[in-house]
């Protein structure tokens, strides 16, 4: 079963994935998430985890002893762990990138706050034969947090695990995963009853029953929106 492991200050920014889709998913044992309170690898009253950037600058920086510990703690087995550093200066996360990641076995994500973690802690676990890490962004814009960017990825990678998804005849054809002339593609917009709401109808073409015709329409409908969004 995949492992999920998330690193963060906030351990109560996860209690979302207890609801719908992934709470059931761990429920049935499809997939283990284990969520640790950075703070707990601290030392002193404070409990700190984070000090001034040398060189300068406002704000503070992520600590990187804390962080080795909780990491370490976590890499027991001999088996390859994937950490996942959350910054606005990673590799920006796509469909491809959560396919890819919904195939391995154990996920670390590490949830900066502040300025971000100490660049040493990346640096360190590259060095280990026993990882891979990957600096990871949800976009282009900066978050206070980790946290959230971590939510997004486990949404989009959890519901690629066989059996997560009722059907997954649903995930093929969906936006990003669809195909058209080698290019990946946006869905075809969706309608369901009534067939007239706010004197609005749905495309006659939906109703026909015309099997060939209704996949013609979709695909030509698929292409226009995705070359609206360039
Ligand atoms: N000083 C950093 C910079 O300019 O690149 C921004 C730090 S941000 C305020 C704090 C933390 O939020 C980051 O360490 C990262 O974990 C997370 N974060 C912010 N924006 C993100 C994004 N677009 N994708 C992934 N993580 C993000």
């Amino acid at each position: 079963m995949p492992r999920y492991d998330l690193i963060t200050i906030f351990p109560d920014y996860f209690s979302a994935l207890d609801i719908s889709l992934i709470g059931k998913a761990r429920s049935a044992g499809l997939v283990e998430i284990s969520v640790h309170d950075l703070r707990e690898q601290a030392q002193g009253v404070h409990k700190s985890v984070d000090d001034t950037p040398y060189g300068g600058g406002a704000g503070m920086v992520m600590s990187p002893e804390p962080w080795g510990k909780a990491i370490d703690k976590l890499a027991t087995s001999d088996e390859i762990h994937d950490l996942i550093v959350l910054t606005p200066a990673g590799k920006k996360f796509d469909q491809n990138m959560a396919t890819k990641f919904s195939q391995h076995e154990h996920l670390i994500f590490a949830c900066g706050r502040y300025e971000g973690i100490d660049h040493r802690v990346t640096e360190f676990y590259k060095s280990q034969p026993n990882f891979r890490v990957h600096e990871v962004s949800i976009g282009d814009y900066v978050l206070n947090g980790g946290e959230v960017a971590t939510l997004v990825m486990l949404e989009a990678i959890i519901r690629l695990i066989p059996g997560v998804i009722g059907n997954p005849e649903s995930l093929a054809e969906e936006s990003h995963t669809l195909i058209a002339d080698g290019e990946s593609i946006v869905e075809y917009p969706n309608y369901t009853k009534p067939a007239v709401w706010r004197e609005l109808c749905v495309p006659e073409v939906l109703l026909s029953g015309n099997h060939a015709a209704i996949k013609a329409y979709r695909s030509e409908e698929a292409l226009k929106r995705t070359k609206n969004r360039e």
